[in-house]
Parts: structure tokens; sequence; C-alpha cells
């Protein structure tokens, strides 16, 4: 495929479907490019109009005299055809398809659509849209705004997708109301041809981008988006709005419970494994972007703020703590060294209240002495306007106070309250490379999210390890199912799978007679475990089909009578009956596996039993893990310290809970066919992991096929 340079530094652009009329997209396009600046040529294209826009205008693209580079085809749907045929004859390299009534309107678009990818593709170009708002570089060897909106936003190092053409023109919009500088910007539309993860290919050898920023409604390809950010992100920041939450989130948790559903932690999982930020919202996408626009990444979360006033002072305090940054403590020396300089009535510690008598210049001494204090890694300077302070003069202390850090790895965010944020004092922050906040929440954010990025930089990312498993058992089992037409194994098989595995399993034992069941018990030892199994069976304690904590011979024969009795009584068809060792004591963990259909297999550790119902405290990871990965999932739960020393119980083995989770990933990942996967329990405790319960679910074609 060729580069998408053709796309981002044509030398020559036709805009087919240029027009006189001043409100139309064909006209806003050429009024762009040369309004713009742009340096190449620009040849509007109109049968019917000698000139658009005082420049000469041209019949079709053959006819334009010179190379085109690219082409914005701006004509209605059912013209696109001919125009395509026009510039693949005229050697075009790269088109930009804004024309609507494509894959967006429904199978007639779709076949359109169709049509558009192989005529394209047959003349090797490559294709932004259609149903798109246009590309734009702020390049000064380019200087292209290939878009119709309405506004320019400044040169700067943020490169940004957007899969939403009216999202876009808010997005340009906002970019330019705030100053925030913009690279390149891409709406991609219905993604044809280009997509987003071509867009984070290229901009991640692209010089002018420093940070990636996308606006996303689904992922075309996540498994390629997942894999592709997982390298990305150690170079650049990856930014990401993205609403919603994946199926298999849900449903991974509804195979258990029913009560999971809610559970939207999936995504922002998946994500963060990827180092790849996630902002809610387009605001806070830029809060965050502005701040990784020109300062450093701080070295750590904590922070110290200064203000003129107590009650921002506070506010941001707040703020910070539940983004999880800390209000540092300031070192004593700092302390000393603002109480000098500080009427009595200002507080000295974090916050900093330098109170409504602050000057600029007590800006510029507060900022020096608390990002001097080694238990500081950044600064937030706080202002609100009282009588007889400007703005811009504060906003020229911060600035100073930046530039003669520099380099530095502490970051100034400053947070301007006040009417429309102080938009002079804004003005000459950003220019200097210093985000500026009108809320605390948006200083807070930004701040916490670089710290994430920080975090995920220092974070080893090994490989996942794969271990020594008897993988052909592994299939031998699956493959008997499928080829007796079942979706799911038994209870025993699925333990089979496990041992297959290497992941420790309850000595087991399946059984059809009573005396069978004797014999089991006395080689594993009392106490034991009974267990119907019965293709019917989802949940068997529901049904009265698991006996535990069987200590005599007597007590085996009235349970499995019992058993074999009441599943009768129930008509339900009994297999047999599964003998196990009763394990006692451990905590009950759930390793669990569900398939997304478009991010694959999806992981989810948790604690089990009756907790993952009462709690929902469960983590996501997509597979394959690493060693970190698993790690990352049994502490991020919030009832991670139960696996800690707790009531008498002492800590349990986290080695071999991160092994267990590496080699059922290893499983799931290994046979698609496995379509969802339950341990439920696995027992943890300090001498290891046991296995007791596990139930698989299958889909015999694989996912997609
Ligand atoms: P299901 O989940 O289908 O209801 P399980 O096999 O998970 O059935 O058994 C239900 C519960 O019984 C488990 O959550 C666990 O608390 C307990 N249990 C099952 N097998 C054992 C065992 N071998 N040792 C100790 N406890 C067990
Ligand atoms: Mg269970």
């Amino acid at each position: 495929m060729p580069s998408l340079d053709s796309l981002f530094r044509p030398r020559s652009i036709a805009v087919v479907g240029a027009s006189r009329r001043p409100d139309t997209i064909g006209h806003q396009i050429v009024d762009n490019l040369l309004r713009h600046g742009y340096t190449g040529v620009v040849y509007p294209v109109n049968p019917s109009a000698r000139a658009v826009h005082s420049i000469p205008a041209f019949p079709t693209v053959s006819a334009i005299p010179g190379d085109v580079d690219l082409a914005v085809i701006v004509v209605p749907k059912d013209l696109v055809p001919a125009v395509v045929e026009d510039c693949g004859a005229k050697g075009v390299d790269a088109l930009v398809v804004i024309s609507a009534g494509f894959k967006e309107v429904g199978a007639e678009g779709a076949q359109r659509e169709t049509r558009l990818a192989e005529q394209t593709r047959g003349f090797g170009m490559r294709v932004v849209g259609p149903n798109c708002m246009g590309i734009l570089s702020t390049d000064p060897e380019v200087s292209m705004n290939a878009t119709f909106a309405p506004s320019m936003p400044p040169a700067g190092p943020l490169s940004f997708m957007s899969q939403s053409g009216a999202m876009g023109v808010t997005i340009l919009d906002y970019a330019a109301e705030y100053g925030i500088g913009i690279h390149h910007f891409v709406s991609v539309g219905n993604k044809v041809d280009v997509s987003g993860n071509d867009l984070v290919e290229y901009w991640r050898d692209d010089p002018g981008t420093k940070v990636i920023l996308m606006y996303l409604e689904n992922f075309g390809n996540p498994r390629r988006f997942t894999k592709l950010a997982r390298t990305v992100s150690r170079a650049k920041p990856i930014v990401v709005v993205k609403s919603g939450r994946t199926k298999a989130g849900a449903r991974a948790a509804a195979s258990h419970t029913g009560s999971l559903a809610g559970v939207d932690v999936a995504i922002d999982a998946l994500l963060a494994q990827c180092g790849v930020l996630r902002a809610d919202s387009v605001q806070e996408l830029f809060d965050i972007a502005m701040a990784l626009e020109e300062q450093p990444i701080p070295a750590g979360n904590r922070v110290a703020i200064v203000t003129n006033a107590g009650g921002p002072g506070i506010m941001i305090a707040d703020a910070c703590e539940s983004e999880g940054l800390e209000v540092v403590e300031l070192s004593t020396d700092t302390q000393a060294r603002l109480r000098e300089v500080f009427p009595a009535e200002a507080s000295v510690r974090n916050p900093v209240d330098m109170i409504a008598s602050a000057t600029s210049e007590s800006y510029r001494i507060a900022l020096e002495h608390i990002l001097a204090d080694p238990h500081v890694d950044a600064a937030i300077a706080a202002f609100v306007p009282p009588l007889g302070v400007r703005q811009v003069d504060v906003a020229s202390s911060i600035v100073e106070v930046y530039r003669s850090r520099q380099p530095s790895d502490k970051p100034i965010l400053a947070v301007l309250m006040g009417r429309n944020g102080l938009p002079e004092g804004r003005a000459e922050l950003h220019e200097a490379g210093v985000p500026a906040y009108t809320f605390p929440e948006s200083a807070a954010r930004a701040l916490a999210a670089m710290v994430r990025y920080r975090r995920w930089l220092e974070r080893p990312d090994p490989a996942p390890v794969r271990f020594e498993v008897d993988e052909r058992a592994a299939r031998r089992i699956i493959e008997a199912a499928c080829a007796d037409g079942r979706h799911s194994l038994k209870e025993h098989e699925a333990l089979g799978l496990l041992v297959a595995y290497g992941v420790p399993v309850v000595r087991h034992a399946l059984v059809t007679t009573h005396a069978d069941a004797r014999d089991a018990a006395e080689s594993f030892g009392y106490p034991v475990v009974l267990k119907a199994v019965a293709p019917g069976i989802v949940h068997k304690s529901d049904v009265g089909a698991v006996k535990v904590d069987i200590r005599t011979p007597a007590e085996l024969d009235t349970a499995f009578g019992a058993m074999v009795r009441r599943l009768g009584e129930a008509e339900i068809d009994l297999e047999g009956i599964l003998v196990e060792k009763f394990v006692s004591g451990g905590r009950e963990t759930i390793v669990g596996m569900s398939t997304d259909p478009a991010f694959g297999p999806i992981l989810m550790f948790g604690l089990g039993g009756i907790y993952v119902e009462a709690l929902q405290d469960v983590a996501f990871r997509l597979a394959p893990v690493s060693e970190v990965d698993a790690q990352e999932m049994i502490s991020s739960i919030r009832g991670a310290r139960l696996l800690e020393e707790f009531r008498g119980e002492a800590d349990a083995d986290r080695g071999a809970l991160t092994e267990a989770i590496q080699r059922i990933s290893q499983l799931v990942v290994d046979h698609p066919e496995i379509a969802e996967l339950d341990v439920n329990p696995l027992l943890a405790s300090a001498d290891g992991v046991l296995a007791v319960d596990c139930r698989v679910s299958l889909q015999p074609a694989g996912p997609g096929g």
C-alpha cells in the first residue's frame, strides 16, 4: 500500500464538486484551502463554471494540465464512480471522499461503498472516507485545510482522528477557540480504506506528531488496535474517547450470576492494558491533550498547589485526591522559606494559600520554592482575580518559572477561575505551553492521566510466557465433544483441560456406582465431595447436585443414594457422579473467560463464590496475558486485601494464582473453540491454588467461523 504521505503532503489538490455558491460544502473546501494558505496548487473541478473563487476551474480532473496528487470529492453519490474513474485515468494518488450516501444509509449504500473500494484499490489509491468531513495538516510546508469546518486550529503537536464527522467540526472549533495545537486532523468517515489503525501507525513514525488523539464510536479491528497501541503508546501517548462497553464484559460476568451485567470496566481495562489513556468526553480529552502538548511527564503523583484563595485550594486538593494524586506535605525547608516571604495569614502548607494580597511576584516565588522541593512531582497554580492583580501578569510569572526551569520533569498546570476562564491569562499561558483550565477537576484529571502514562512507561511489559503443556490432550477432549455435537464440556472434561494445561486441579474421579465412589474416596482420603454430572445442570449447588465435606463411608453412602434419588425425581439424566477430595480453607477466587466478537478472548479474575455476586469485584484483561497483566488483575480488584492474611488464614499464594491465570490464558488462546470458561472456584491458599469446579462452553467452528 502506498504511504499516507499522498494524503498529508500533496503538492496539488483537485476539488471535484467545487461550487460558486458560498453555502455549499464544495465552495467551503476551496475557500478553506485558499484562506488557510495551502502551499500547493488548487484546481476546482466543475463542468459548468469557468472559475471558482477567482481561480480557473476545469470540467474534469483529466482536463487539468498539471499533476494532481489528491482529489477531494464532494459530488452527489451517484456521480462518485465516474469521478473516481476520471481520477484514476489522471493518476491521482489519493482521495478524500466527502460525499455521503454509502454504508451509513443501508444496503444500497453498502453496495456503492463496495464498488468504491474495488475501484480505488484497482488504481492503488489511498482513500479517506466516504461520508467524512475532510483532512487537515498545519505543517507549514503544506498548510492544508481540506475540510468544510469553519475554524482552523493553531499548529501544534497533536494529531487527531475522528470517527464522527459532526464531532469533527466541534473538535476543530474547540481546538481553535482554546488555542490547542493540531498537527494533523482526519475525519475517517466510513473507512473504506484508511482506518484509525493506519493513522496510528503513520503517526507513530511522523516527527510532527507528539500525541495521538482519537474519537471512536467503535473499533474496526480492535485486536490490531490493541496490539499496535501497546507498542506505539511506549513512544507517544494515545488518548481515546470511547463510550460504551464491550458485550463480553457484561457477558463474562452474566454467565455466572446474571447480576454482574452492569460491569463497565471492561473497555477501560483493555485500553489501559495497551497504555491507552481513556477520556470520558471530548472536553476531558482536550484537558489531557493540552497537558501532554508541551509539559513533561511527572515522575510521580505528588502534587503541590499554590493559590490566592482558600476555597479553590481545597477544591483542587479534593479533585486531585479523588483522581488518585497525592497532595503531598511540603518539606519543612520549603515551608520555612515560604513562611519568610508570605504574611502570617497565608498558609504555607500544601495547598499553599498566599491569600488575596498575592501578586504575580508571589506566584513566581512560591512556584520556584515548591518545584524545588524533592517531595513534589508537579505543581498546580490557581488564580482567582482579586482587585488590583492582572491575570496576564500572574500568567507571565507562571510562564517565567516554567521557562527558567527547562528542561524539567515537573509539569506546571494552571487553573484560572473566573469569567470565561480568564481568556487573556489563558492565552498567555497556552502560548508558552502551560495548560490552563477553568475548573479544578479538569486540571486534576489531566495530571492524573499524565501520572497514569508515567506508570505505563515504567511498567515492565514482558511478552506472555508459554508454558510446557499437553496441548494434544486438550485438543482431544475438545474434538471429542465437538464430534458429539455438544456445545459444552462435562465437568470432568473441563477439569481435564485444566490438567492438560498444568493448572492444579483437585483430585477427582468420575464414577457410576456406589462401590467405585467408595474406592475413589478411600484413595483420596476423607473428607470428600460428591457432584452430580448431567448435561442440563449449570449451577450444580442450586439443584442439590453438590454435597461437600463427606467424612465417612457411611455418610458417602447416604449422600450418594440421596443425590441419585433427588435427580431422578427431578427427571435429570445422570451421566455419573464426580468424587472430589474436599479442600478445606482457601479463598474462593474465580478465573473466567468470555469471547468478545471483536476483541477476542477476555479474561476475568475476581473473588469467587458469593463474592462475585455480592461485590461485582472483577478485573478484565485481553488474552494472552503477560505475567505483569496477571499480577495486575489480582492486585486491581478492590478485595485484593482478602487474599492477604485474613481471619487466621495466611496470605494466599499470589505466584500460584498468577501462574494459573497465565496458563488459563494460554489454554483459551490455543483453543479458539472455547467460547466461555469459568473456573469457579479456584481455591487459593498459602500452599497454592486448586481448581475444584470448571465449566466450559464451546463454539465448535471457532469464533467468527
Ligand atoms: P456449582 O458452581 O456448579 O454450583 P461447585 O462445584 O462450584 O458447583 O460447588 C459449589 C461450591 O461447593 C463451591 O463454590 C465450593 O464452595 C464448594 N466446593 C465444591 N467442590 C469443593 C471441593 N472439592 N472442596 C471444597 N469445597 C468445594
Ligand atoms: Mg462453581
